[in-house]
């Protein structure tokens, strides 16, 4: 089974993000369970996780097909005290959140060092930001999303996401999200050597801990460093590597989730995915 979607809409509540899912065809879907450019919001209501749940219930959208996506604010890896303290306590609402809602998994960009502390400093403390999150909660996995490298984010060579893995004490509930355009963007060849690339991750990583993915074809060329979004087909990566996820079983039972810029070709994009799955 493929789940198939995109990051929509979730404003006016949760509860609407699974009617807004439904809209575009998808059979997946990825959503803000806050405001995303807020440290602080109002706690979900029993009637908005109620009806959330009714409606993924009566929509046919199982936990495993949606994928939650932290605030931009948060960085796990900050190198101050104040910081990353604020970091931590945010991301542990954003896993509650998740928990609340009955979702299995958390998505988020690993950190960034701010040319202020080392990379493996930097990835060290990402790992204990997970392991007190973890050790707060039930139920819900960590999802690091690979990056583009642009300025100082960690995550963007695999090895990154494996030294932020060897150290989470709980293996059961940390897992990655593979953004195409952000794995493109940092020099992974998703054009040219597509199988190269997974095999690449699948040694690196382990195929065992794909969580979900973002499925974006990029503006830059690969090895640009820069992250920007272009619809399925029109950019530099291509339509060849989105059919072949898409066909591929080894991406099926997981979100995978558009963050494409143009929102009207949706519904085109997730029928073209669906119909090669
Ligand atoms: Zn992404
Ligand atoms: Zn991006």
């Amino acid at each position: 089974m493929k789940y198939i979607g995109a990051h929509i809409s979730a404003s006016g509540g949760v509860e609407n993000a699974p009617l807004n899912a439904q809209a575009i065809g998808a059979t997946g879907f990825a959503l803000f369970t806050k405001n995303q450019r807020q440290w602080v919001s109002a706690p979900l209501t029993a009637a908005s996780i109620a009806l959330f749940k009714e409606r993924c219930a009566a929509l046919g959208f199982v936990p495993d097909s949606i994928l939650p996506h932290d605030s931009y604010l948060i960085n796990l890896g900050h190198p101050e005290d104040e910081g990353l303290g604020r970091s931590r306590a945010a991301f542990l609402d954003e896993m509650q959140r998740c928990e609340q809602l009955g979702l299995n998994r958390l998505n988020f960009h690993p950190g960034s060092h701010l040319n202020q502390i080392s990379e493996s400093e930097c990835l060290r403390r990402i790992a204990v930001s997970i392991n007190l999150a973890l050790s707060k909660t039930h139920g819900v996995c960590a999802v690091l999303e690979n990056t583009a490298g642009q300025g100082s984010n960690m995550g963007y060579r695999f090895e990154q996401l494996a030294e932020i893995i060897d150290q989470v004490e709980d293996k059961t509930r940390v897992g990655v999200c593979i953004d195409t355009c952000h794995a493109f963007a940092a020099g992974y060849d998703l054009k040219g050597s597509f199988d190269a690339v997974i095999d690449e991750f699948d040694r690196v990583v382990g195929l065992k801990y794909l969580k979900g993915m973002h499925l974006n074809d990029a503006k830059k060329p690969v090895g640009s460093h820069v992250d920007r979004h272009e619809s399925l087909g029109a950019g530099e990566i291509g339509f060849d590597c989105f059919d072949r996820i898409a066909a591929d079983p080894r991406f099926d039972g997981i979100p995978l989730i558009l963050e494409t810029p143009v929102p009207d070709l949706w519904p085109a994009e997730i029928a073209r995915l669906k119909q090669l799955a």
